[in-house]
């Protein structure tokens, strides 16, 4: 499930559905996170650059 972590409340967002076309607004301050970049939460051994 993609998420991603609001710039403004700093609470994570969850969304069913990671579509470029559909607003993303928070649902903790309501802003619009759409241009923040979305995390996929998967159990991998993914590096930080
Ligand atoms: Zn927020």
């Amino acid at each position: 499930m993609p998420y991603k972590i609001c710039p403004y409340c700093e609470k994570i967002s969850y969304s069913a559905a990671d579509s470029p076309t559909v607003k993303w607004l928070c649902p903790h301050c309501e802003e619009d996170i759409s241009h923040v970049e979305g995390q996929i939460s998967v159990p991998s051994k993914t590096e930080a650059p």
